[in-house]
């Protein structure tokens, strides 16, 4: 192979055949292709893009550089989902067990956070207990016979996404769609799921910024699932406030649990309800609406609730915490922010939000950073509220007292206020099937 000539090609906008890419990808896992060759490879990506053909050639070897489960004995039912991160996303901990409730097969790997976006991981953790790394064996036995369980992403999974994301990292290549599609669907392929639902969120709290390039996203990730023989579809849905109004991880599994004794928390319980429908509409191939009954009857009934427990506990959490959740351990400092204006919140930067939370704890900046599961935010208003001079905004949840004053006036920074209520947006933009 010609290293140099396959970077030229694709400089001058020429497309490479499948032989190329697996030869540069493997080149380059294996240490024969330097960082810096691959990096010139990328940028010519970045500006040229990838034509279909690439982008599956592309998926495929990823997909293929490492381990790939087999849940072929899960038949149809077997089902996954992937956010593409949020600030208060702790969707997995109820769609996973709804979708279970009613007869799907959940096997998922989740992420840890990293900026200002959380992982699920995470979230897990903070439940005392509950084990992230199983083994193939106890993981899919865990799926067959409770129907979900969900792990840290393995090592052995795409090996060749792992390098060159840490390379795009610090090449300016991860804003790429193209390269963004396909280091996620090639996760999702090598994860072995039949259904596979992409609930890509846009806002000023997300990774996309707009609807637009939020659907851009989900049609190419879809394009590719779809190749693959996967059921896939897409659900966009706004990110331009938290999700629900808990941010934090162990303050989010204690969100969640609320949800699943039926509290009233519409936009966070919109968005389970739609995700997990897809996800039961596509393994059991039933229309979307049959399918959201069963999910808001599974809710409803504590069936989930009860899955949920099953699963906590099957992965060794402590389910003494799930059924009391006040004696989740607590922050030493917290903090009442107190609006220093009224009108109604127009709007949250939430992108902000997501970052004060990770000040404050519960999230990290680099790989090796650890989290404070009991720190985070509790909003107690959010878009569209209104609010008075003096009322409580949130509360902040910290271990370290020095690190409330900044985070106080960042959050209040953060929110805008009007004097008309704004117009409220749906928090589901568009389901893609
Ligand atoms: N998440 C991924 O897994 N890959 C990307 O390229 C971007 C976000």
């Amino acid at each position: 192979m010609n290293t140099e000539r396959i970077i030229r090609k694709k400089r001058d906008g020429n497309s490479l055949s499948f032989d190329e890419i697996r030869d540069f990808i493997g080149g380059f896992v294996s240490g024969k292709i330097p960082d810096y060759q691959m990096s010139a490879l990328l940028m010519a990506i970045y500006f040229n893009g990838m034509t279909d053909a690439e982008l599956f050639d592309f998926t495929t070897v990823m997909a293929n550089s490492g381990d790939v489960l087999d849940l072929t004995a899960f038949g149809n039912l077997s089902v996954d989902k992937h956010s593409t991160g949020g600030v208060g996303d702790k969707t997995t901990l109820v769609i996973a067990p709804i979708a279970a409730a009613v007869g799907c097969k959940v096997a998922k790997m989740s992420g840890r956070g990293l900026g200002f976006t959380g992982g699920t991981v995470d979230k897990l953790v903070s439940i005392p207990g509950y084990r992230v790394t199983l083994d193939n064996r106890e993981f899919l036995s865990i799926v067959n016979r409770i129907g979900v369980s969900v792990v840290g992403q393995s090592d052995s999974l795409t090996p060749a996404d792992k390098k060159i994301y840490a390379l795009r990292d610090v090449t300016a290549t991860v804003d790429c769609l193209p390269l963004i599609a396909s280091s996620i669907m090639s996760k999702k392929i090598a994860a072995g799921a039949k259904n596979i639902v992409l609930n890509v969120k846009y806002g000023s709290g997300a990774f996309m910024k707009t609807p637009e390039s939020a659907v851009e996203l989900a049609e190419l990730m879809l394009k590719i699932g779809k190749k693959f023989g996967k059921n896939t579809a897409a659900v966009i849905s706004d990110m331009n406030t938290p999700l629900g109004f808990a941010v934090g991880n162990s303050l989010e599994v204690v969100e969640a649990v609320k949800l699943l004794h039926g509290a009233n928390i519409p936009d966070f319980y919109r968005e389970c309800i739609t995700i997990s429908a897809l996800m039961v509409s596509q393994a059991k191939n039933i229309s979307l609406s049959d399918a959201e009954s069963l999910c808001e009857n599974a809710l409803k009934t504590g069936v989930a609730y009860a899955k949920f427990k099953e699963w906590i506990a099957a992965q060794g959490g402590d389910i003494s915490y799930i059924e009391n959740t006040d004696s989740f351990p607590k922050c030493k400092y917290s903090l009442e922010v107190l609006s220093d204006g009224c009108g109604y919140i127009a709007e949250m930067n939430t992108e902000i939000i997501g970052n004060v939370s990770c000040i404050l704890g519960a999230g990290r900046n680099t790989a090796d950073e650890t989290v404070e599961f009991a720190s985070g935010i509790v909003f107690n208003k959010k878009t569209g509220d209104y609010i008075e001079k003096g009322e409580c905004l949130c509360r902040l949840y910290t271990q370290k007292s020095n690190l409330l004053a900044e985070s106080e006036s960042l959050i209040l920074n953060a929110i805008t206020l009007s004097d008309t209520k704004p117009k409220k947006t749906p928090q589901i933009y568009k389901i893609i099937v």
